[in-house]
């Protein structure tokens, strides 16, 4: 007999799902992202016990047809992309076609959706077996709740912080998700009590309002700058609503909330030649670009992006930064001036 094993489907899965779901707050993040790839204007989202006992999530998106629902469990299974050409012109938050069944390998998922022509449909999928599926009239949506995370892998249920750890880690990407979709109207309630609400004004200025304060919206300058290939807006805060860590950096690039030691380097230097003390400032940076000029499958939770030209966007960042803090400034000078 040889050594070597063919690992079956649910081993893999189960594996796999280490990649996407590292802990609750990645759950929320994929079940997010697929409401709003599916043109929700209003994400309901509800946890307990810092998600791993509940996560529930319901929108008013598109639906899931009723034949595809079964299927949509499965690994590799996306109605975003056909092929790997796709790659280079994608639009949507999703594409790998591993959350849902990397979740509802390792949880208890209970899903309700409807698209506009059929009636309805529920199937629950428990450590990435389906228990049933049936017939469930409902408003156009989907419901998905997302039970007893990690019940079935305790080695990962260990390295879990405290559930009110967890708990603000899901609030703060909750929070910076929010960001990135003015349009849409979110609510999250933690253990029974509703910590963040935005009404879907079109506004990111408002939801900085919503998720952060008045003081902040109040003391950051609006930017906006087209290029080529790319374009950026946002806003930079005064040196008052500065920080001492990172915490209230965001970047987005085509609305994917994502890291980068580019864009943070550009911003931090700009806001650097005007600032006295040395603290982080404020930021909400979005980019839109061509999404043939970036990579964005390098990293399996879609953190990381690779972009063609750094060069090109570290001095365009920068320089639009610093100009609007430059005139945002002045401005207040000569206010005070008068
Ligand atoms: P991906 O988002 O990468 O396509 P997922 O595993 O997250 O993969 O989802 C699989 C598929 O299930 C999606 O491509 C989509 O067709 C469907 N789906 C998941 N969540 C929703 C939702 N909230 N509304 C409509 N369709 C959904
Ligand atoms: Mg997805």
């Amino acid at each position: 007999m040889g050594k070597i094993n063919l690992l079956s489907a649910e081993t893999f899965n189960k594996i796999a799902a280490g990649e996407v779901v590292e802990r609750p707050s990645s759950v929320v993040k994929e079940l997010l992202e697929n409401a709003i790839d599916a043109g929700a204007t209003e994400i309901h989202l509800e946890i307990a016990d810092g998600g791993e006992s509940l996560i529930k999530i319901v929108d008013n998106g598109e639906g899931i047809l009723e034949e595809d629902l079964r299927h949509a469990f499965l690994p590799h299974a996306t109605s975003k992309i056909r092929s790997a050409d796709d790659l280079f012109s994608i639009r949507t938050m999703g594409f790998r076609g591993e959350a849902l069944s990397s979740i509802a390998s390792v949880a208890k998922v209970l899903t309700r959706s409807k698209t506009a022509g059929e009636d309805g449909r529920e199937i629950l999928v428990e450590g990435g077996e389906i228990r049933y599926e049936k017939y469930a009239p409902m408003d156009q949506g989907t419901l998905m709740e997302v039970r007893d995370l990690f019940y079935n892998v305790p080695a990962r249920k260990k390295f879990l912080k405290t559930k009110s750890r967890e708990g603000s880690i899901i609030s703060e990407i909750v929070a910076k998700i929010t960001l990135a979709h003015p349009h849409i109207a979110f609510d999250l309630v933690v253990d029974g009590k509703n910590v963040l609400r935005t009404y879907g004004t079109g506004e990111q200025s408002d939801v900085i309002r919503q998720v952060y304060s008045k003081k902040v919206q109040e003391n950051a300058f609006y930017f906006e700058e087209h290029y080529d290939s790319f374009s950026i807006h946002g806003f930079i805060g005064k040196e008052e609503i500065s920080r001492g860590s990172r915490s209230h950096e965001t970047i987005f690039v085509n609305k994917r909330l994502i890291q980068s030691k580019v864009i943070t380097a550009a911003v931090e230097r700009a806001f650097k030649s005007f600032a006295t003390v040395n603290r982080f400032p404020f930021f909400v940076l979005n980019l839109e670009i061509f999404p043939e000029l970036i990579d964005v499958n390098i990293h399996p939770q879609k953190a990381e992006i690779k972009f063609e030209d750094e060069g090109h966007i570290f001095k365009s960042v920068f320089q639009t930064v610093h100009d609007a803090l430059k005139k945002g400034l002045q401005g207040t000078f000569d206010v005070k001036a008068a």
